[in-house]
């Protein structure tokens, strides 16, 4: 469900508009305002997502998110046409549609490019490319070969199954525009809408899995956004503010993610992924009267990092915060260093101990494969120095709970420090409860 929640939030907010709109449009405020009022109002509204988009572009390009910033370039490509969209050129819609779809996945697998390097102007040429395509569609349906591909009759069995349809051009018309009942979106923009998200899918990492949810969601909410302008389920002004409206969550959307995407950075750490220091001194604010936290330190880490480099200390830093994660006792942050706190809501130090040292001795019981030349001379150039090697770490706890002697979480911290300490003067590689 966690890992869920960053596509699920923004889901929500395309569905909700979208609810809102298909629900109510003849009740609709915004269709009494653009209806009853005049002059200036409109237009800016018209306007808003523009807004939005270079809001998204500017900031994209200044936190480094230039995927976020080309993305949407293209959607105020796309919203500039909408108006075209309107007049029975359909295929244009289906066009835009697929342009904007492939403009999503590529640049989400084309990863984070400087605007000015060779990689930023192959993107400026695509999304020039994705606007010009719509435009010159029509070209491409005259050529003579599609024209006699559309044109190609179908054998009359066949046509009977098609309602009389009699060209391939006909039935591939009313495929692509054949509309689910009691929904204005076109099922292939449907199925380009899922295959698109399975792709984007493939690539789900931590920070990818934030820029997934909300291209997925933008995405959903401009493919909503062009069925408007295709279907009007109401004259005049209405089907031209759902569209607007449609357009504004897309390019908020991408606002959302990259909010999520900076405001997460500053709240990780970056070596192992976990929640940083700054989160911790945030979260035990809002801890409630009950819970437990636990000091986790990796033993003679000094050791790894003298003997096979900082490197390889990394590496034994990253497996450990990702066993304490995996372990799912508590919430995870990295305090400092090689140490670790797990932050557990609702429990006694009681209660949390066991899970705690079965999770030490998981930690010690397995081996973590090492692939590097060590530092140190006298191991370097032997034979198993080139061979990868398993070595084993152990880790040591300390935990203590919230009581009336330790009534805030600084103390409780304190306190399980000092349990952290004594496991280290007991020998390492146990969990100490403080009492
Ligand atoms: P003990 O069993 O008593 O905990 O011994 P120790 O060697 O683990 O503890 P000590 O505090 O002496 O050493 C901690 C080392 O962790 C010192 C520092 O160089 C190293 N360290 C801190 N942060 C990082 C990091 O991000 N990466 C790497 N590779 N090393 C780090
Ligand atoms: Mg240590
Ligand atoms: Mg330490």
């Amino acid at each position: 469900m966690k890992r869920l929640l960053p596509l699920l939030i923004p889901m929500a907010l395309v569905l909700t508009p979208a609810a809102v709109l298909f629900l109510s449009p003849s009740h609709s405020v915004l269709n009494e305002f653009l209806t009853e009022s005049e002059g200036l109002w409109p237009s800016v509204f018209q306007c808003l997502p523009y807004a939005f988009f270079i809001l998204a572009a500017v900031l994209g390009l200044h936190f480094n998110q230039t995927r976020i910033a080309f993305v949407s370039a293209s959607l105020a490509g796309v919203y500039s046409q909408r108006a075209f969209i309107n007049d029975g050129d359909e295929f244009r819609f289906l066009v835009h549609a697929f342009v904007l779809s492939f403009i999503y996945v590529i640049f989400f697998f084309l990863g984070e490019r400087r605007l000015r390097s060779s990689g930023g102007v192959v993107k400026c040429l695509l999304i020039l490319v994705g606007f010009a395509l719509p435009l010159h569609y029509r070209r491409i349906l005259q050529q003579s070969h599609v024209r006699s591909v559309l044109g190609t009759q179908i054998p009359k069995e066949m046509s009977r199954l098609f309602a009389g349809m009699e060209t391939v051009g006909q039935i591939g018309h009313r495929m692509l525009f054949y509309t689910i009942p009691g929904c204005d979106v076109p099922a292939s923009l449907v199925f380009l809408f899922v295959l698109t998200c399975a792709l984007i899918w493939l690539r789900r990492s931590a920070t990818h899995r934030i820029l997934a949810g909300g291209f997925a969601g933008s995405l959903a909410s401009a493919f909503l956004g062009l069925s408007a302008a295709l279907f009007p389920f109401s004259t005049g002004s209405m089907e031209r503010s759902a569209v607007t409206l449609h357009f504004c969550f897309s390019g908020a959307l991408l606002l959302y993610a990259l909010y999520t995407l900076t405001w997460g950075k500053a709240y990780t750490d970056e070596l192992t992924g976990q929640a940083n220091r700054r989160a911790l001194e945030e979260a035990i604010v809002r801890l409630g009267r009950k819970y437990s936290i636990a000091m986790v330190d990796i033993d003679h880490f000094k050791k790894f990092n003298d003997t096979y480099g900082h490197q390889v200390g990394d590496d034994v830093l990253k497996f450990v915060a990702s066993r304490l994660a995996r372990a799912r006792i508590g919430k995870v942050y990295r305090y400092g260093g090689e140490e670790f706190a797990i932050v557990v809501p609702r429990r006694s130090a009681q209660a949390v101990f066991p899970l705690l040292d079965g999770l030490r001795e998981g930690i010690a019981s397995s081996r973590l494969v090492i692939r590097t030349s060590p530092r140190n001379p006298a191991l370097r150039g032997t034979a198993s120095s080139a061979k990868a090697q398993r070595v084993s770490i152990t880790v040591s706890m300390g935990v203590a709970e919230r009581t009336r002697a330790l009534p805030n979480a600084r103390a409780v911290i304190e306190s399980a420090d000092k349990a952290l300490y004594t496991a280290k003067k007991q020998g390492r590689n146990q969990v100490v409860y403080s009492k």
